[in-house]
């Protein structure tokens, strides 16, 4: 895979007073899915809202990169706005398709991906491949920049939903983790204790996967955390598929744009991270 870092990474920042009380210094924020007019899979119209999942990550992170500054020596974003971390080439593109296919078949390989594929009824199930063959190479190549470089921890934004329907009640926080030491699991947990104090909503539960303590999950099947070799957490916030949730987030991100305030979602997100850091 022709893997090139040149649009991997954007805007850094730095500060020479450092209040954490923590070891954690430097931090890769790695906001999930890529949002804009990119194809991804976490993407919601309803009434007069659309709404990409990418899009508020990619908010919260800068929100969070600004909050963090003084209190860290170092954070930056895996991403630039509304674009992958790389592109691959169409043949490389077909190549691993072939081999998903060959291998395990297109169903089975969407089910891997964890493509929710009644978000998109429209699509073949070979475009929805296609699309998840690039996020794969977007997630390889995000986990790659964060190991190659010297950051104590990487932080995984993203916005929690349910693949089985396109509207739901369900509403709640997790988070999940790859192999990390007794310290960085503690501030894992505090961190989605704080979201679910800020945000008024429970920590929720996936039953499918290993529960290592109440509500919060150790999985290895997802892409970025199986390649990555930082600890890392992956925080999943309210449900974007449940109307009433998008409501309050589409909200956060308006009034981030009008006033240039941060307030609601985006505020106690940002809050739970920092506060537990
Ligand atoms: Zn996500």
């Amino acid at each position: 895979m022709n893997i090139s870092s040149s649009s991997s990474s954007s805007s850094s920042s730095s500060s020479s007073s450092s209040s954490s009380s923590s070891s954690i210094k430097k931090i890769f924020i790695d906001p999930g899915h890529v949002g804009n007019s990119f194809f991804d899979f976490r993407y919601f119209k309803m009434d007069d809202i659309e709404f990409h999942e990418g899009d508020f990550c990619f908010v919260w992170a800068e929100v969070l990169q600004k909050a963090l500054l003084g209190k860290i020596e170092l954070s930056e974003l895996s991403r630039n706005n509304g674009q992958p971390s790389i592109v691959i080439a169409n043949h490389e593109h077909q190549i691993r398709m072939s081999e998903l296919i060959n291998s395990i078949g297109t169903e089975a390989a969407l089910k891997n991906f964890r493509v929710p594929k009644n978000f998109f009824p429209l699509k073949t199930t070979d475009q929805l491949l296609e699309a998840a063959v690039q996020n794969e190479a977007d997630l390889l190549n995000r986990a790659r920049i964060a190991s190659e470089q010297t950051f104590d921890l990487c932080l995984s934004l993203h916005l929690n939903g349910d693949p089985t329907s396109l509207k739901t009640e369900k509403n709640g926080i997790c988070g999940f983790t790859n192999h990390i030491s007794k310290t960085h699991y503690l501030l894992f947990e505090k961190i989605i204790k704080n979201i679910s104090i800020m945000t008024g909503l429970p920590i929720f539960k996936i039953e499918q996967l290993d529960e290592v303590s109440t509500g919060v999950f150790v999985d290895e099947s997802l892409t970025l955390l199986k390649n990555i070799s930082i600890p890392t957490l992956l925080i999943e916030g309210p449900f974007q598929n449940n109307p009433a949730e998008l409501l309050l987030l589409n909200q956060s991100l308006n009034q981030l744009q009008a006033k240039g305030k941060v307030e609601g979602r985006l505020e106690q997100l940002t809050k739970a991270i920092v506060s537990a850091i």
